[in-house]
């Protein structure tokens, strides 16, 4: 049987952990080396003891590419490393799977022009969570009829990037339907600053940080007399690896960049 090589950035952060029992337990995906900027030169089983299988860990990302010659990366790591990581997977020819949230807009459009370019696919994905990507679809339907919306995300506090990843998603997939409306009372002001959240075209983003919690986002929308709310929680990290698998499978196939979970599902 012919397997998918993959190459998983980040092995011992909270997401790369699950991504490696996923990899490993799926019998047409091949592990063939992980990239840890602490830990070059070791085996997994060394940072990881539930790894039996030999599995080189490379602190440079272009050693591993070019030593374990991977047709997939999967970048679970940080905005910055995960841009680089990115980048030089497409110059490889290797095709990314990217799950680390908190690129720039400049930073996404150079990634749409690489792939194009490379004639590969890329698929980065805030959310890769099933659910959460029919929450978004599900808020862009309702902003059709409710023009005030208030996005609520709520994370652990160890999250590095605020609004996450999935809000701003979700605020731009409201944002191609939505008529451009400033909210609130036109006169209101803030005696803390911040107390209205973040702005996109009028609408609110709240960013919540607690111990605790894992992801979680709530999206409101009000109309006379009316609240709708829209809710979706990732309990555990397990949650967003059927997005990864599938993405996996999807990227192969591909030739562009695809920005979204909710792009590749039918
Ligand atoms: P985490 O637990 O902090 O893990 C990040 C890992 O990346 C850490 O082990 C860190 O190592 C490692 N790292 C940092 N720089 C690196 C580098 N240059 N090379 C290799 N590894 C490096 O964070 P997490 O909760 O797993 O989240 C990881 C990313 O996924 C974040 O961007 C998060 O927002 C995102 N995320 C996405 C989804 C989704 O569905 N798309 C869901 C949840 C989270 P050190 O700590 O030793 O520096």
């Amino acid at each position: 049987m012919e397997t998918t090589k993959i190459t998983i950035a980040g092995p011992r952060g909270k997401m790369g952990i699950e991504a490696v029992k996923m990899v490993l337990e799926t019998e047409k995906f091949e592990l063939v080396s992980v990239i840890d900027h602490r830990h070059g030169g070791k085996q997994l089983h060394d940072i990881l003891n539930f790894v039996q299988k030999e599995v080189p860990v490379y602190g440079d990302a272009r050693s591993a590419f070019e030593q374990t010659k991977p047709d997939v990366l999967v970048d679970l790591t940080t905005p910055e490393a995960g841009y680089h990581h990115t980048k030089w997977a497409l110059e490889y020819g290797i095709r990314p799977v990217v799950g680390t949230t908190g690129f720039s807009n400049d930073q996404l459009n150079e990634l749409t022009e690489l792939a194009e370019t490379k004639g590969i696919g890329c698929i980065i994905a805030p959310n890769f969570a099933i659910g959460a990507v029919l929450m978004m679809k599900f808020s862009q339907m309702a902003s059709k009829y409710f023009q005030d919306v208030e996005i609520m995300e709520m994370h652990h506090d160890q999250k590095l990037d605020a609004p996450s990843g999935t809000a701003v998603k979700t605020a731009e997939m409201i944002q191609e339907v939505r008529t451009e409306k400033v909210q609130g009372h036109p006169n209101e002001k803030e005696t803390i600053p911040g107390a209205r959240g973040a702005n996109l075209q009028g609408m609110r983003i709240h960013s919540v940080r607690l111990p605790g919690l894992i992801a979680h986002q709530q999206v409101m929308f009000g109309a006379s007399g009316q609240i709708l709310t829209i809710r979706h929680d990732s309990t555990n990290r397990a949650s967003f690896m059927s997005g990864v698998k599938v993405s996996v499978e999807t990227v192969m196939q591909l030739d562009h960049l695809v920005y979204g979970l909710e792009n590749i599902l039918e």
